[in-house]
């Protein structure tokens, strides 16, 4: 069981942007879509739940740990797939898989290997190990950028705009990608600008407008009420 809470959150930026306001939403196991238009608060919250940015006000919790006290048990949590995720253009693709769980504290290089060439299946890159990771494709790069994101087996997956720049074939792929990990004992949550990719894969979303909360509940009763 993973579970968020989340309590009348607010985030002013210094200039005055009132970013999120009075937020409040709890998230379960499973694949949760956050949904809204550019300036909504999408990524405000992302960075608030990745420990990047402190709220203004407000209590989050993750298993009970409070985001703004136990910030090492949250980060030990958390994968982060940020939505200009860039790669270390001279390494091959498993040596930055490497350096990632190197960077997650995996210390013992026989448990590193077995981990990357486990994750490498995956998300289906084990045939382009050996490719340097700037000359994969987007849709593999995005899949790379995933598979950096689970390499600690966190209980929390946070993906920020995957889809963006793929074509319909890769956004299927990478959709289904993360339906399957949505399977294990995982929180994902999605944050996009495009209905579809919530529609087909979430069970639960929300919907974000000017920093509050227009709707909570599944993808099919948003459409209905649309
Ligand atoms: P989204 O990710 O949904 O596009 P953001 O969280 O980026 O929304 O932005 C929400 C609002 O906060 C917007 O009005 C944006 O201009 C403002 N904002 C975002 N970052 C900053 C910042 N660093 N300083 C001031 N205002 C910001
Ligand atoms: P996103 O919508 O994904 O947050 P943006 O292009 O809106 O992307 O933001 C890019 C960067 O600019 C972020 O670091 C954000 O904090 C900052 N930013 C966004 N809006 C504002 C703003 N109104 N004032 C100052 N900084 C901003």
């Amino acid at each position: 069981e993973v579970k968020i809470t989340i309590e009348n959150l607010n985030k002013v930026y210094p200039n005055g942007n009132h970013a999120l306001k009075d937020v409040n939403l709890e998230i379960n196991n499973g694949m949760f879509g956050l949904l809204g238009p550019n300036g909504a608060g999408k990524s405000s919250l992302m960075r608030i739940l990745v420990t990047l940015m402190q709220p203004s006000s407000g209590i989050v919790k993750m298993n009970g740990y409070d985001l703004t006290k136990d910030r090492e048990q949250i980060r030990s949590m958390l994968g982060y797939l940020p939505q200009d995720f860039r790669f270390f253009s001279h390494l091959k693709t498993y040596e930055f898989l490497d350096y990632a769980a190197r960077l997650a504290g995996m210390k013992n290089s026989k448990e590193r290997k077995l981990a990357v060439d486990k994750m490498l299946e995956e998300v289906g890159l084990f045939e382009a190990r050996d490719r340097k990771a700037n000359n994969l494709s987007g849709g593999m790069k995005r899949r790379l950028g995933i598979a950096q994101a689970l390499i600690n087996n966190p209980k929390i997956i946070i993906v920020d705009e995957p889809t963006t720049g793929l074509d319909p074939e890769e956004r299927i792929r990478f959709r289904n990608l993360l339906s399957t990990i949505s399977t294990q004992d995982v929180i994902i949550i999605l944050s996009t600008h495009i209905v579809g990719d919530i529609s087909s894969s979430c069970t639960d979303m929300a919907l974000l407008n000017q920093g509050g909360l227009a709707f909570t509940g599944s993808p099919d009763e948003l459409v209905v009420r649309a």
